[in-house]
């Protein structure tokens, strides 16, 4: 495992971004994962690409040019020596005393990164289990920010109801997971939300689009409604680290409705695995 800052490698564990660092205080960054193959970065163009687009998005100045960052991304590669690793790169506005409006005169971004080793064939061979939640997050999902919490929460709760992934629900539509995206088969069709403002475009959903197309599998990105899951024949979700992952269910709690958003404020929310039906098998 290795770790890089602003040029120096170091120990993720190493303590070294200033307290004041827009990244940790504001979530004022973006960021990728990329999965390395034999020592290769997969899809690394649009990962790199993608990571641009983040950035333009938050009005953050690059610190390399694209090249420089692929450039980067492979010296992580060599300098880690794994073959089969995660690469993390976050982007940041940068180290500022705090205050909301962006520094002034502008302060050069910094760039992190942790190299992970990761197991062949992670992917669960086991099919996993969905649990379908309000999608509670901001109106620019497609921009990769740091700012996951919403995601963390609708994780850490479909794990404590004892699924793998939480399965959100926008306007009465299942357009992501927390995670990943996610893949319907209905009428022999493959039915994927569009990437609109909505989602994360996924470097995975890309290939697969393009590998159905290959395929002439036929593919639709429309936006599937929570009441047509009796209509879906097979699940699948997509991601760097979470491959093409199969799903065998889905679950839902009677009292968390997904397909409006309460008014008042929810309590804290732990939903145990006793609390969820089935709803799609
Ligand atoms: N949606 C969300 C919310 C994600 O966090 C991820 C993982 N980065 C994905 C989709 C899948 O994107 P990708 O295929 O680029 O990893």
């Amino acid at each position: 495992v290795i770790g890089y800052f602003n040029g120096r490698w170091i120990d993720p564990a190493e303590a070294c971004v200033p307290l004041d660092e827009r990244g940790h205080q504001f979530g004022d960054g973006v960021y990728e994962v990329i999965r390395a193959y034999g020592g290769r970065p997969f899809l690394l163009d649009w990962h790199v690409e993608r990571l641009f687009q983040s950035m333009e998005a938050l009005r953050i100045r690059p610190p390399f040019d694209p090249d420089g960052c692929k450039d980067l991304i492979h010296a992580l590669i060599e300098r880690s020596g794994e073959s089969e690793a995660a690469i993390y790169l976050q982007v940041t506005r940068g180290s500022a005393v705090r205050n909301h409006l962006f520094p002034e005169p502008s302060v050069e971004a910094n760039v992190s990164a942790t190299v992970r080793p990761v197991k062949p064939g992670t992917t669960e061979a086991r099919p996993g289990r969905l649990l379908l939640l309000p999608d509670e997050r901001w109106l620019n999902p497609w921009i990769k920010s740091l700012n996951l919490l919403p995601n963390v929460m609708a994780k850490q709760t479909a794990l404590d109801a004892g699924a793998d992934e939480a399965l959100l629900v926008r306007d009465g539509c299942m357009i992501e997971a927390a995670s990943s995206n996610v893949w319907f088969v209905v009428n022999g069709e493959l039915v994927t939300a569009p990437a609109d403002r909505y989602i994360l475009a996924g470097i995975t959903r890309r290939f697969v689009l393009e590998m159905a197309r290959d395929l002439g599998i036929p593919v639709r990105e429309e936006k599937l409604r929570r009441e047509r899951l009796p209509e879906v024949d097979a699940i699948f979700l997509t991601g760097t680290m979470t491959e093409v992952y199969p799903i065998a269910s889905v679950v839902e709690h009677p009292d968390i409705p997904c397909t409006s958003i309460a008014a008042e404020r929810p309590s804290a929310r732990s939903v145990a695995p006793e609390q969820v039906r089935e709803v799609w098998t």
